[in-house]
């Protein structure tokens, strides 16, 4: 990938897209500035260059028109403090101010632009949008790593225009995830679980090349289960994906990779925290209950074999981890993927809210910020994020 140590941004205008999209509540104050942090290496690195740093990114979904609670002022301000240095902030992306804004900057200073995503032609990837935003830079330079999965004028068609290089977070996802499916060593394992099943099936199945032991928990273990013929009474699952679990199946057979599915879970007779639960043999799921986690042998299973691996990667919690009587496959999960000597990698909101939670983090290779765009990189897709910095895939080994 083009790398901004490349460049010599020096007096140079140049447009960051960073991914600001953090959590904030009712009122529009900001939750958790994660990402507002995870951009400030890039942003440091180009104010210490001397670049003049325009900084664009979407808040929410205000769906191409200006949107009060999701104006990127409340964002500035918290950059302001981060940087520890003023930071300017317009509320338009285009224009005579905006251009009359920049054209005052001195180098080593920054403009924050506003939501990206009050203009339709950021998701529709209107080349004339994307060529009066790129009018406002020489460079162009992508650090939005959670949104790089997505083709949209200030991801990819601004780099139509521009010399285009990735940003150090952007160039540390990648190189972080292409570790676990590239040059891994081995044992390799994947652990699968959480609710999107049809969504993550694709990803199952190039993990499955590239993994030893797929580990499954939650709505994915569920619809194994049930295409393999047991009865999961009411638990989540998916009968309209059977047919690709089997094949999944019958692929690990040919491959000879191995799929661990629970032997024991933890059933309930309701979806709430309070409901009678009970552990039951996984043949033995009774018709009116949902299986809610594994089971203890389960747990020691998976323990045991993720102890073993020298790579994993994580996705999706084994059971419904935010209900406390549910939670303790997911946090042993959690505990044995930080208590590994593998190099691991996690990705998924609520996967890292689970590590996060039992303040795992630190005993974590990588925490992957990307959401939607690392599952989408590890199933091997382009991500328009990444090509338009000239990204290549290497062979995987
Ligand atoms: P991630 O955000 O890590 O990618 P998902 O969003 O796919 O993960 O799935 C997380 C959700 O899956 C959680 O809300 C959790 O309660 C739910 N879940 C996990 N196991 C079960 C289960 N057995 N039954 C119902 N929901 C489950
Ligand atoms: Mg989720």
């Amino acid at each position: 990938m083009n790398s901004l140590k490349d460049v010599d941004v020096a007096g140079k205008r140049v447009l960051v897209r960073v991914d600001f999209n953090v959590p904030t509540d009712k009122k529009g104050e900001i939750i958790d500035d994660t990402r507002i942090r995870e951009s400030l290496p890039t942003l440091r690195y180009l104010l210490e260059q001397g670049a003049r740093v325009i900084a664009v990114s979407h808040l929410g979904r205000p769906k191409g028109k200006p949107v009060e609670e999701f104006r990127m002022d409340k964002v500035a301000v918290r950059l302001s403090h981060l940087l520890g240095k003023p930071v300017r902030k317009v509320s338009e992306c285009i224009g005579p101010q905006v251009t009359l804004e920049i054209d005052q900057m001195n180098p080593g200073e920054i403009l924050v632009l506003e939501n990206i995503r009050f203009y339709p032609g950021e998701e529709a990837n209107d080349p004339e949008f994307s060529k009066e935003l790129a009018g406002l830079a020489d460079i162009f330079v992508n650090d939005a790593f959670g949104a790089a999965h997505r083709a949209h004028a200030s991801i990819s068609g601004v780099a139509e225009f521009l010399p285009t290089f990735a940003g150090f977070l952007l160039a540390k996802e990648v190189k972080m995830l292409s570790r676990i499916i590239v040059i891994a060593d081995t044992p390799r394992m994947a652990i699968m679980g959480g609710a999107k099943v049809a969504a993550k099936l694709g990803l199952l199945k190039n993990l499955m090349k590239k993994m030893d032991v797929i580990i499954l928990g939650g709505g994915m273990a569920n619809t194994f289960l049930g295409a393999s013929g047991y009865s999961v009474g009411k638990s989540l699952h998916e009968e309209a994906m059977f047919g690709m679990a089997r094949e999944l199946i019958e692929l690990a057979r040919d491959v000879q990779k191995k799929i661990l599915l629970p032997i024991d879970v933890v059933v309930a007779d309701r979806f709430a925290n309070d409901a009678e639960r009970k552990v039951v043999p996984v043949n033995e799921v009774p018709d009116e209950w949902m299986i809610v986690d594994i089971g203890p042998e389960t747990i020691e299973l998976y323990r045991k074999t993720i102890n073993e691996a020298r790579t994993i990667f994580w996705n999706g919690p084994v059971g419904v981890f935010e209900f406390e009587n549910f939670s303790v496959g997911t946090d042993e999960v959690a505990r044995a993927v930080a208590n590994s000597q593998a190099v691991s990698v996690v990705g998924g909101g609520d996967s890292l809210a689970a590590i996060y939670h039992l303040g795992l983090q630190d005993s974590i290779t990588h925490i992957s910020t990307g959401g939607g765009a690392t599952l989408e990189f590890l199933e091997g897709k382009a991500l328009p994020g990444l090509m338009c910095c000239n990204y290549k895939r290497k062979m995987v080994v």
